[in-house]
């Protein structure tokens, strides 16, 4: 098979919003990490991939005839708006249509300065990059919508931060690249067919039912909100702390993109936060679902103007003043963002503490309240309580038992008939392993020095969240008590 076709629809829809533009040269790459499950689902020579070749084309070394282009967005960082971000370094390889049907983006991190660049030196080292790649591949066996990595491939060149580090590219798979940012740059060109060109876009490839609504680009409004409540509910279950929610690295697809300063709790606690800039807590786990809501209000703005009109009329128009229809009806919207986060989280919660719904009814929201407010008190680890809940152990990480005791007895009444089916269904959804970050940091460290089998072991676990058994034992326990708090770094 060979190199595969790449085709670039989204530049061709949107030519304003891409820039052409060609990956540094390599100079000695070397393959660190392959994903030949991936390389399998998406149809792809993983042989051929492997070899010299393949390897320089994971680095970004396509045919001249092929173009590949870094992508414009804007966005809030930390909430101020930044209106010119962009692949700063990184590089949109080209979409391929996999045998699933889905179209996906091939796209590289690490691969040089583009003109998005700013002050940065476009490049990036191996430990981030093989940390992204851990995080794609821990997120998408607990069956989390996220992007994932494809390789990683050692570039043999420096990269200086706080000391000298090893340099690689990350080829990275994604619905799409679109993001909250893309549709606020899309909109500060103040031209409709721009903006309209995204959002039919996103339409077409993400939320094509939006396609048949009365309204479609409020119904692709609805449908980007519907997702990505869905996404923080499901971090919110296992724990994650995304760690920079910034508007730029915010979907429409509803992946989970972005792997920089990310964590997985240990102990119970809506106040953890890990990022080192994250001084005021704006991105700390309990924050996150206001958060995405707080970037949906971002997306509603910039999509205000294309609000009540119909898809194919706005050719050369530019954009005028929102009516007062449509901010009502973003608003709306957006204040249903609650409705489609209990929809996703309250289902979920109640499957993860072996709670019957039904049987909980207008009890259940208390129920769930309680117990993470009996595990934030206790200080008990997250993963290892939801799953020794369910083998019926979660009593023994209480010093007192006696506020356990008293909640179990609620949750006891209102659990479901079938005691083994109930056992089964929370098992599915509570993980026995996580990302531990002592145990990523550890294996990243050995990887930077070039032994990459703790790393490689770490990574085959992962891929088995829910079995009892692991080759990898230090993913199933929190750090160490005399372990420094984690810090995480962008
Ligand atoms: P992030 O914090 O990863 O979401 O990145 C925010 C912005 O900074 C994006 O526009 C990135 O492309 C850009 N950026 C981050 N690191 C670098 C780098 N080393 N060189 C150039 N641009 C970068
Ligand atoms: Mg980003
Ligand atoms: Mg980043």
């Amino acid at each position: 098979m060979g190199a595969p076709e790449l085709e670039q629809t989204y530049a061709a829809a949107v030519p304003d919003l891409s820039t052409p533009w060609r990956a540094a040269e390599v100079a000695e790459p070397r393959l660190l990490a392959f994903d030949d499950g991936l390389a399998g689902e998406l149809g792809l020579d993983a042989a051929w991939l492997r070899g010299p070749e393949g390897v320089r084309f994971l680095t970004g070394a396509v045919p001249e005839s092929q173009p590949t282009y870094a992508q414009g967005y804007a966005g809030h960082q930390f909430g101020s708006y930044s209106p010119v971000l962009g692949d700063g370094r990184a590089l949109l390889l080209g979409e391929l249509v996999a045998p699933d049907g889905v179209r996906r983006d091939l796209h590289l991190k690490g691969s040089g300065r583009t003109p998005y660049a700013r002050g940065g030196d476009g490049l990036a080292a191996v430990g981030p990059m093989l940390r992204e790649y851990l995080m794609g591949v821990a997120m998408a066996a607990l069956g989390i919508p996220t992007t994932r990595s494809l390789a990683v491939v050692a570039t043999g060149g420096v990269v200086r931060r706080e000391r000298p580090l090893p340099g690689a590219v990350l080829a990275r798979v994604a619905r799409s690249h679109l993001r909250v940012g893309t549709v606020q740059y899309a909109a500060s060109t103040g031209r409709l067919d721009i903006l309209s060109g995204v959002a039919d876009h996103a339409i077409e490839r993400h939320h094509p039912a939006a396609r048949d609504a009365d309204d479609p680009y409020l119904a692709l409004f609805e449908a980007v909100a519907r997702v990505q409540a869905e996404l923080v509910a499901q971090w919110m279950g296992v724990g994650f702390v995304h760690g920079v929610m910034n508007t730029d690295n915010c979907t429409l697809s509803g992946e989970t993109i972005d792997y920089g300063p990310c964590a997985f709790m240990d102990a119970h606690d809506p106040r953890t936060v890990y990022s080192s800039i994250d001084h005021g807590g704006r991105y700390a786990y309990g924050n996150q679902p206001g958060i995405v809501q707080w970037n949906l209000a971002r997306l509603g703005e910039a999509l205000l103007p294309l609000i009540g009109r119909a898809q194919g009329e706005l050719d050369g128009q530019a954009l005028s003043e929102p009516t007062e229809a449509a901010v009502e009806a973003a608003t709306d919207v957006l204040a249903r963002f609650p409705e489609f986060y209990d929809a996703a989280y309250l289902p979920l919660m109640a499957r993860k503490l072996g709670i019957d719904a039904d049987a909980a009814g207008e009890g259940l929201r208390g129920i769930v309240t309680d117990a993470l407010a009996m595990l934030t008190a206790a200080r008990v680890d997250h993963t290892r309580f939801f799953r020794d809940l369910a083998a019926g152990t979660a009593r023994d990480l209480f010093d007192d038992p006696a506020p356990f005791d008293a909640w179990v007895q609620r949750r006891d009444a209102v659990t479901g008939s079938d005691r083994e089916a109930t056992t089964a269904a929370m098992r599915a959804v509570n993980p026995h392993v996580v990302p531990r970050n002592h145990v990523v940091e550890d294996v990243l460290a050995a990887a930077t020095e070039g032994d990459l089998a703790p790393f490689e072991r770490v990574v085959e676990a992962l891929r088995h969240p829910y079995d009892d058994e692991t080759t990898v034992p230090d993913l199933a326990h929190p750090a160490p008590q005399t372990a420094a708090p984690h810090v995480t770094y962008c």
